[in-house]
């Protein structure tokens, strides 16, 4: 017993030695009892885990306590966390009718909506009435004239007197035609003191731009209204933009700066030379010339279309220029060839001088066949190729004296006779309306015209009853004044936005010009 004890107390304490012998008997077997379902509690609680891995052991004892364990502690929280619920404050209370009425009297929201209560706020002691209230000495104005609109109504409706605004109107019609001023022009005056305030202010200064290189200005000295013109400068050299056609003509051009406008003015002259869009290829550059000006005081004004030019990559480049022939201004070619449709194009625009048939021959002195027809035409007039085909012949052809000859395919040939020049080479293929030699008279002629033929199979045909376009034909004094234009025109430096192609745009305008 007391080994028990000594073993399981050890020197716990001196007491225990002394206690009575009775009392302690059972001690040490109930403390040991105790002792060890504490230790197994102690135990136990070290093992038991409030923090499960819920990622491990799903589904076990454990992992289902540490769920229910989480799930209650979510609860927990969001059940004891505060609502959202308006806080309760305190609301004003209502004000009478009659409270209210005076309230919206006051009140600035009503007077949004207009004064609509009617109610009159007297003025207090600290309001001090004026007798007449101060006036202005001058006004400054803006006035826009309108479509439609008269010189001196703008003047009028802006104050100036009826009298005065003729006056002004009168003066500024010396320089320009005041029905020539451009709807949108902005006038700046200057309305001066005025003696009362039952006649007009006096119109002391008025300055706008009257033109699109003046600008005039109307000032008071001395009483009289005096005019001041004041010229502009104006550059106005034609724009030119040059670029690579590319998937789309239209596109290409617009994104290279030429107004939509002119894009359509240029598809239009090249329509009248070749198909569109399948005669262009997207390796052909565009030449757009168009007229242009450029005030010093910055604006710009992009006016009509003045030049078409298509460089081609293979074929024949086109550059066309507007002219008037016939009382009629069209597109024509660097050659001076205007529009054409369909079938032959004629050599040279003049008429039938003599026909086709047996006639008597002016030099020869005898009747002979004439195997063709002569076409009037004045001395170095460009002879053009009817149609597309190739030189079967460029040379002296005895009575012929210069002559040409094209064969077209299909058995057909044209004969040009009596040239002044030769402009092709035996075996070069040319497109129709492309000048093949100029008029002249040598050989048996008696004169400057064209001797011309069509053989179908080898024999000479009328060339009457053939299918001829018209078309338009510059000449003479005429097409060297054409020409000499054209050249300047295409003197026209390019764009400062086409800088980067410069180099490469102009090598392909002297190809074109030679
Ligand atoms: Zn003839």
């Amino acid at each position: 017993m007391y080994q028990v004890d000594d073993i399981q107390l050890g020197a716990g304490s001196g007491a225990a030695a002394l206690a009575p012998g009775g009392g302690f008997a059972r001690a040490p077997s109930l403390r040991g009892s105790f002792g060890q379902r504490a230790e197994g509690l102690r135990d136990r609680a070290q093992r038991f885990d409030l923090v499960v891995d819920l990622g491990q052991r799903i589904g076990s004892r454990e992992w289902l306590r540490g769920f229910v364990t989480c799930f209650g502690l979510c609860y927990a929280a969001w059940s004891l966390a505060p609502g959202f619920e308006p806080l309760p404050g305190a609301v004003p209370a209502p004000l009478p009718d009659v409270q209210f009425e005076e309230a919206r009297t006051i009140a600035i929201a009503p007077l949004a909506y207009g004064g609509d209560t009617g109610r009159r706020m007297a003025p207090t002691d600290a309001v001090e009435p004026l007798t007449e209230s101060p006036e202005r000495p001058i006004i400054d104005l803006r006035a826009t004239l309108g479509r439609g609109d008269g010189f001196a109504n703008v003047l009028e409706r802006a104050g100036v007197a009826a009298a005065e605004a003729a006056q002004a109107a009168q003066l500024i019609g010396a320089v320009v035609p005041v029905s020539d001023i451009r709807p949108g022009t902005v006038m700046d005056m200057t309305l001066g003191r005025r003696p009362n305030r039952m006649v007009a202010r006096p119109l002391d200064k008025l300055a706008f731009r009257a033109r699109f290189d003046l600008r005039v200005e109307l000032a008071r000295a001395g009483g009289a209204l005096t005019l001041r013109q004041i010229p502009i400068s104006v550059d106005d050299t034609p724009l030119r933009i040059t670029g690579l056609v590319g998937a789309s003509l239209y596109r290409s051009a617009r994104a290279a700066g030429v107004p939509s406008q002119a894009v359509e003015s240029y598809l239009r002259a090249l329509a009248t030379q070749l198909n569109i869009p399948s005669g262009i290829n997207s390796d052909d550059r565009f030449d757009i010339i168009i007229a242009h000006r450029r005030a010093a005081t910055g604006e710009t004004e992009t006016g009509e279309l003045l030049y078409a030019g298509l460089t081609r990559s293979n074929g024949h480049s086109l550059q066309l220029m507007q002219w008037e022939s016939d009382g009629r201004t069209q597109w024509f070619e660097a050659n001076g060839i205007g529009r054409q449709t369909g079938g032959m194009t004629r050599p040279v625009p003049g008429g039938v001088t003599s026909g086709f048939g047996m006639r008597f021959h002016p030099i020869l002195n005898y009747s002979r066949m004439h195997q063709g027809v002569d076409l009037r035409a004045s001395y170095g007039t460009p002879i053009v190729a009817v149609a597309d085909g190739r030189v079967e012949f460029a040379g002296w052809h005895g009575g012929h004296g210069n002559a040409v000859a094209l064969n077209h395919g299909g058995g057909t040939e044209t004969w040009y006779g009596h040239m002044s020049r030769i402009l092709v080479r035996p075996g070069q293929s040319v497109h129709r309306g492309q000048e093949i030699g100029l008029v002249g008279s040598t050989g048996l002629s008696t004169g400057p015209h064209l001797h011309f033929e069509v053989h179908r199979n080898g024999i000479a045909v009328n060339p009457l009853g053939q299918a001829f376009a018209s078309r338009a034909q510059i000449a003479g004094a005429d097409l060297a004044a054409f020409r000499a234009r054209l050249r300047s025109l295409l003197g026209t430096p390019i764009g400062a936005n086409q800088r980067e192609e410069q180099a490469g745009v102009r090598a392909g305008t002297n190809r074109n010009a030679r």
